[in-house]
């Protein structure tokens, strides 16, 4: 191939490339890239007033030739402060490049006629111009990537080089380029207009790598955005699944411990109700961090609801979790919130059972979190693995069939039930047998009483079995007796005697034995 076809060939590539640019430019409708396609434009003109300069006024010719392709020159550095958002985009000294080459150049050619101080004049501010793109790009080339880095530095220092390199040349023996550009002024022309398509494709190289950059940079926002809690900063529920199954995933197979504690602001709706939304969330901001400068290391904190939060503990059993927990507890009673002044939260804390889904899971730590707050709220009540006392687990929820009919005996009932569910509460918590007595105390009171007034109820409704029916009260109250003398000389556990009256007292007698005159009851 010989030198002509070459140029022509990159004439070509040059065209299509600026043509590329200016399609570009009106896709993204960006006036950087419509700055760069304008440059293009000019360049491809320039080179072709050089190639046919001959048929020009050779004065006019040279100027604006030379005068279009350092045009194009300072447009790629326009484009790219456009692009990058330096201001002002077009610095004063930008003009005064221009005027000074402007004045120069016409000095050079109509006054002087000088070969070598135009070519020297062409290729320094051909530098200056490669310098302004390089200062622009050195506010973006952090973002990018290390090849499109390098691919500029090394296309624009080789670009200034070989002018460097031209203006010695010129300066020590003129005759030698003055030759090679007469003879074969192509060569000048290909390597002007190789340089050409080289800047095009670093500038379209540049743009798409920012571009990815910033798809990047917004996917990732958009992720943070869709995975975390806009109010708090914290992960929301959302992002809770996936922690979630690669947990209980690595606790199952690895039979590592895992446990996780739900809490809730105590009496929220209060702090919204007198100090209004804003302060509310206020108070759920600081919570977060509270919680935050917490829970360290694996754990993890979520978001769960309004005013809940779920903490995802890792390698730890139900002690462990629970001593968390009570920390977290602990300081936030402590803090001072703005305008509110102290306030607490309730916890609850369950550990992973073996081969447990996660919604029996999320059951279990909801009924110790809601057993918390019916206990007194501002405490921790943790729903262990394996819980140790004999008796139904859960919360005794009162059902249509332990329905007498009579009122008085109904509502006695169910002041049972809920003292049962009291002592319940207090079983998961960690407190010991002592703590127990007073409700079991009080239980005890309730039974003696509601006895009382149930045999009277059944002797006025004449009742036939209330007599043996007074004798079963008569038995379950004095085995309660005997027994909570037993617990109080430390005979025996206070879980024995928590067990007796819950299951035998409460729940045994008003499913078995009472329910035999709640045909009659009902039937008045
Ligand atoms: P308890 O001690 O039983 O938990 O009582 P509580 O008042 O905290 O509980 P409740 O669930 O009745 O009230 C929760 C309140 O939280 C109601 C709701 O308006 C408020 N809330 C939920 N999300 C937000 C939020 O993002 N900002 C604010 N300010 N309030 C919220
Ligand atoms: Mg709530
Ligand atoms: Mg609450």
């Amino acid at each position: 191939m010989d030198s002509t076809t070459i140029s022509f060939t990159l004439a070509l590539i040059g065209t299509a490339l600026a043509l590329l640019l200016v399609l570009f430019a009106l896709y993204r409708r960006e006036a950087g890239l419509a700055v760069y396609a304008v440059g293009f434009l000019a360049a491809v003109a320039g080179l072709s007033v050089f190639v046919v300069q001959g048929r020009l006024s050779r004065f006019l010719g040279l100027i604006l030739a030379s005068t279009l392709i350092l045009f194009f020159q300072l447009c790629l550095a326009l484009g790219l402060r456009i692009n990058v958002k330096l201001v002002p985009a077009w610095p004063r000294r930008f003009s005064a490049y221009l005027a000074t080459w402007l004045a120069t150049i016409t000095i050079a050619t109509l006054a002087i006629d000088s070969f070598i101080l135009r070519s020297v004049l062409f290729s320094g501010f051909m530098i200056i111009a490669t310098l302004e793109f390089l200062v622009a790009f050195s506010s973006i080339k952090p973002a990018l990537s290390r090849i499109v880095c390098n691919s500029v530095w090394i296309v624009a220092l080789t670009f200034s080089l070989l002018h460097v390199f031209r203006i010695a040349v010129l300066l020590i023996n003129a005759s030698v380029l003055a030759r090679l550009m007469d003879n074969r002024f192509v060569n000048a022309y290909t390597f002007a207009a190789l340089f050409a398509v080289l800047w095009a494709g670093l500038i379209l190289l540049i743009d798409v790598a920012d571009l990815f950059e910033q798809s990047g940079r917004k996917s990732k926002i958009l992720e943070e955005l869709a995975t975390s809690d806009q109010l708090t900063g914290l992960n929301n529920r959302r992002s809770l699944d996936a922690k979630l199954a690669a947990e209980m995933e690595r606790s199952n197979r690895y039979h590592e411990a895992l446990s996780i504690i739900m809490f809730d602001i105590d009496h929220f709706k209060h702090v919204n109700d007198t100090w209004g939304h804003p302060v509310g969330d206020d108070v759920l901001k600081q919570m977060a961090r509270i919680a935050a400068s917490l829970v360290r290391g694996p754990d993890d904190l979520f978001r769960w609801g309004g005013e809940e939060f779920l903490i995802v503990a890792p390698h730890t059993d139900l002690q462990g979790a629970v001593v968390l927990a009570e920390k977290l507890r602990a300081a936030i009673e402590k803090d001072t919130f703005p305008s509110v002044g102290t306030l607490t939260a309730s916890f609850g804390v369950a550990e992973l059972r073996p081969a447990e889904d996660s919604e029996d899971w999320f059951k279990r730590v909801d009924q110790a979190l809601y057993r918390a707050k019916n206990n007194g709220r501002n405490r921790v009540v943790g729903f262990g693995a394996m819980d140790a006392l004999p008796v139904a687990s859960v919360r005794i929820e009162w059902r249509s069939e332990w329905s007498s009919g009579n009122r008085v005996i109904d509502d006695e009932h169910r002041v049972l039930l809920e003292l049962s569910n009291s002592l319940l509460d207090l079983s998961f918590s960690e407190n010991n047998g002592a703590d127990w007595m007073p409700g079991m105390e009080a239980l005890l009171d309730h039974v003696v009483a509601h006895f009382a007034d149930e045999e009277k109820i059944l002797s006025e409704l004449r009742y036939p079995g209330v007599v043996s029916h007074s004798h079963l009260h008569r038995d379950l109250v004095q085995k309660s007796l005997e027994l909570a003398a037993r617990v109080n000389a430390g005979d025996c556990s206070a879980a024995q005697l928590f067990d007796f009256l819950v299951n035998q007292v409460v729940v045994g007698h008003m499913i078995k034995a009472d329910s035999v005159f709640f045909e009659y009851t009902k039937g008045r």
